[in-house]
């Protein structure tokens, strides 16, 4: 069976594509990615999506917005997208649950993840100190000495998060300015718990079996120091998840997917919302209306495919 419309990806974009398709009775598919929500659903304090004063979880706005999609007829399945190929229609894709699917039109709703630092030691200690995830991992932490690096607002965000159960918390950031919103900077220096480290950078991530210290460098000074910690969160940016589109969708250098003013990719029929091509404001209310938008074209795109099909 041919899909109508495939939307690759479950963050508030994917998801809000699908509330606007299932509502146009396009019976969308949804394929969530490994996790369903993406980023947001590892975010544990959303202050910032309208319609919530007093705040939500990231996983329960997600979990709300499955939920709305699903009353209306959308299918969301857990699988993940390993193959694609566009220059077909209608367009075929392959998963990792071993399934071939086909669909008329694609919203590609795949968005970003965490940068690593690529330091010695990040890999083998992931999972043993070494997070991306303070939602997930924070718990782990308690009255342990942390350090979290980065100057956007996931960083600071995360770091006050972490006071939560850590005994300290030290930002490492690379310039003496922080990027975050003003905000957040007033709450994080306002905080005992938070120490800054300016002008440095990881060079090391040193334990053995788990996360015992970290090797820094200043990079002003070229000073190098250690600074015991028991755990790592990494907030330094993200990387949009288009590879699987190399050589297909046209993308930046950066790997950002090409669109127009109506989130058309240069492939009739594949649309792009969300972080997979949005690399200026990256919040979870501009996801859901990039999502929105894309569901608007792919649906007016598809009226107007069927209808010249129909005139052949
Ligand atoms: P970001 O704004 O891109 O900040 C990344 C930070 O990491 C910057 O401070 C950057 O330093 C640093 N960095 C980058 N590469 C590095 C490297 N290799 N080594 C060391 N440091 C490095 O990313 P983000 O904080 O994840 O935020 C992403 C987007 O989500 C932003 O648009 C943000 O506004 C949004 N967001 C909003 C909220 C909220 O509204 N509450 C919460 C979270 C995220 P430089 O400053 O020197 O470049």
């Amino acid at each position: 069976m041919t899909e109508n419309l495939i939307i690759i990806g479950s963050g508030p974009a994917g998801l809000s594509a699908a509330i606007y398709a299932a509502r146009g009775n396009l019976k969308p598919l949804v394929l969530t990615g490994q996790e369903i929500g993406g980023q947001i659903a590892m975010t544990n304090e959303v202050e910032n999506y309208p319609g919530f004063p007093d705040g939500i979880t990231g996983p329960e706005l997600v979990r709300l917005m499955q939920q709305q999609a699903e009353k209306f007829g959308a299918r969301v399945e857990m699988d993940t997208v390993t193959e694609a190929n566009l220059k077909m229609h209608p367009f075929q894709l392959k998963t990792q649950n071993g399934n071939a699917l086909e669909a008329n039109a694609l919203i590609v709703a795949t968005g970003a993840s965490p940068r690593r630092l690529n330091a010695p030691g990040e890999r083998e200690l992931t999972g043993r100190g070494v997070s991306y995830c303070a939602t997930c991992d924070g718990f782990f932490f308690r009255n342990k000495e942390i350090a979290v690096v980065g100057g956007g607002d996931s960083a600071l965000q995360e770091a006050l998060f972490l006071t939560k159960f850590a005994s300290k918390v030290s930002v490492i950031h690379r310039r003496d300015q922080l990027r975050a919103q003003k905000i957040l900077q007033d709450r994080a220096r306002e905080n005992p718990k938070i120490a800054f480290v300016w002008n440095s950078v990881v060079t090391e991530i040193k334990g053995s079996g788990k996360v015992e210290a970290l090797a820094l460098e200043n990079v002003q000074t070229r000073a190098k120091s250690d600074l015991p910690a028991q755990g790592i969160f990494v907030y330094i940016g993200h990387i949009p998840n288009t590879g699987l589109f190399k050589g297909q969708l046209e993308m930046d250098e950066e790997g950002y997917l090409k669109v127009d003013a109506r989130l058309h990719t240069n492939i009739p029929g594949v649309f792009a919302a969300g972080e997979a091509h949005d690399h200026i404001f990256r919040q979870a209310v501009v996801s859901a209306g990039y999502g929105t938008m894309a569901e608007l074209e792919a649906e007016k795109w598809l009226a107007e495919w069927e209808h010249a099909r129909g005139r052949k």
